[in-house]
């Protein structure tokens, strides 16, 4: 499990990523990275540890863009590097990306799908993705996002950004949570809803939708990379739920919810002194 986050805003996205990554932290880390749009490519910061040392190597290597993407890594393919940390680029640097999952038949597809004399600069199954998406792309990334996914297997979420389209931010997911929202200073990805601040109003991506985000507006399109009507779901942001508060550890602050989390699971099927268990 790990975290992902994406923002477009009017003002330098980089301090929003990294509050958001903070608020992700629970989700378990090794290493954590940022990607910004600069010019007509992107540049990048990556750290091994907790975002305290992301933010000590952005303080030698600042960052600063109205568009980004940042991911905390639980290592699955790769040990814990920063070679390995996401996001990663694909060949060309036409996309950047970030990715939380697993994908099962990465070495599958480097030999039987990618060419054979690809070059790849870390061990990820990730980079595998951005490979691919390069390979697939003609001039819609919508369209390289859907022909990828047809070919992945396992889990996924992604945050992309694509050099010929600035300003706009792509996401995907498939077994793995992703939400896009729209909140009062930007359009956001994450994968939990705590770490937007100031949102109320969001599509949380079913397996194989794409969503993509430019302009203050957002459109999602089906596996085929068709536009699709979806109906935005209006959650109360509880940010408490992704805060430690005073607790020293998640884990402390975790077994003290319990109650309320059996409590906030039951009452939704209780009615009338009736159990209700429709699904
Ligand atoms: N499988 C990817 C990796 O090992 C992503 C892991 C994650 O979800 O953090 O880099």
């Amino acid at each position: 499990m790990c975290g992902i986050i994406g923002k477009i805003g009017d003002e330098n996205v980089v301090p929003a990523l990294l509050e958001g990554l903070k608020k992700l932290e629970y989700r378990g880390y090794d290493s954590a990275g940022l990607a910004v749009e600069s010019g007509d490519s992107f540049d990048r910061v990556r750290s091994m540890g907790k975002i305290a040392n992301l933010e000590n190597a952005l303080q030698t290597h600042p960052l600063s863009s109205n568009v980004g993407i940042g991911h905390t890594r639980w290592a699955t393919h790769g040990k814990p590097s920063e070679e390995n940390a996401h996001p990663h680029y694909s060949p060309n640097g036409k996309f950047a990306i970030v990715h939380n999952g697993i994908i099962e038949n990465a070495e599958e597809l480097k030999s039987s799908v990618l060419s054979p004399d690809a070059h790849y600069s870390s061990e990820t199954d990730t980079e595998v993705i951005a490979h691919l998406l390069e390979m697939y792309y003609e001039d819609d990334p919508v369209r390289a996002i859907a022909k990828t996914m047809q070919v992945l297997r396992g889990s996924f979420a992604l945050g992309i950004l694509c050099s010929d389209y600035p300003e706009t931010l792509f996401a995907a997911a498939f077994g793995s949570p992703l939400i896009v929202a729209k909140g009062t200073d930007g359009l956001y990805i994450a994968s939990d809803v705590g770490a937007i601040k100031d949102t109320e109003t969001v599509y949380k991506l079913a397996d194989r939708e794409i969503a993509r985000l430019h302009a203050g507006e957002i459109r999602i399109y089906d596996h085929q990379g068709n536009p699709i009507e979806k109906k935005p779901e209006t959650v109360s942001v509880d940010a408490m739920l992704m805060d430690k508060g005073d607790y020293e550890h998640y884990m402390l602050f975790e077994i003290m919810q319990q109650p309320d989390a059996v409590r906030n699971t039951l009452i939704p099927l209780l009615s009338q002194g009736e159990t209700v268990l429709d699904d």
